[in-house]
């Protein structure tokens, strides 16, 4: 008997990033959504290798597959580790990048304000559903976007934000106009806290593979 893959408890109250984003499109997105993909994820590797490893493991070994099976394994299983990051990516609370990641946003653009403006292109110019990243390789930070469930991780890339411009992610809040959805999220809800984790965890793998 395989240990199912859970939902991952969501790292604050459903309610606490409105007015940004709303308790009724996290309750939905969270419960409905996200839930969604974890089942659906459980239902296909039940019985298979996939069963036995990690939620990284099965994205990163489906994500090469040309079978069709594999393909909806990768869809679901990159969809609940995108949403369990993209959760972590948010926060109600203020948050600073801290002295690392200030200088790792320093050298590859400049500001801040000039990354939030390259994150929100990236998030707009998604055509169809999608995600927005901020990953880092190697210490330098660049902007991602990728369609559908595909996500950096499946080839090894460390993430350190992301942003979901699926349209479920906004609709009822701010119906087509994903630019404002973007705006707000950007300004006002990223979690930059876990950003700088990320990107030292990073650095230390980095130090360690060295030694
Ligand atoms: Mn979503």
């Amino acid at each position: 008997m395989p240990t199912p893959f859970k939902l991952a408890p969501l790292p604050w109250d459903e309610d606490t990033l409105a007015p940004v984003i709303s308790a009724n499109t996290i309750s939905l997105h969270y419960h409905k959504h996200h839930q969604s993909y974890v089942d659906t994820l459980n239902k296909l590797v039940d019985g298979s290798n996939y069963a036995d490893m990690t939620l990284e493991e099965v994205v990163q070994k489906t994500a090469a597959s040309g079978e069709a099976k594999d393909k909806q394994i990768f869809n679901n299983a990159a969809q609940t580790w995108n949403h369990d990051f993209y959760w972590r990516s948010l926060t109600p609370f203020k948050t600073k990048p801290g002295a690392q990641l200030d200088s790792a946003i320093a050298a590859a653009f400049g500001t801040k304000d000039a990354l939030i403006v390259q994150l929100a292109e990236a998030g707009k110019t998604q055509f169809g559903s999608g995600w927005a990243w901020l990953v880092s390789k190697g210490g330098k930070l660049s902007i991602e976007k990728t369609p559908d469930a595909e996500t950096p991780m499946a080839k090894g890339t460390n993430c350190l934000l992301a942003v979901d411009v699926w349209e479920h992610a906004y609709y009822l809040d701010y119906q087509n106009a994903r630019p404002k959805y973007l705006a707000a999220v950007l300004s006002k809800i990223l979690n930059w806290d876990f950003a700088a984790e990320n990107l030292n965890k990073e650095e230390h793998a980095v130090r360690a593979a060295a030694e």
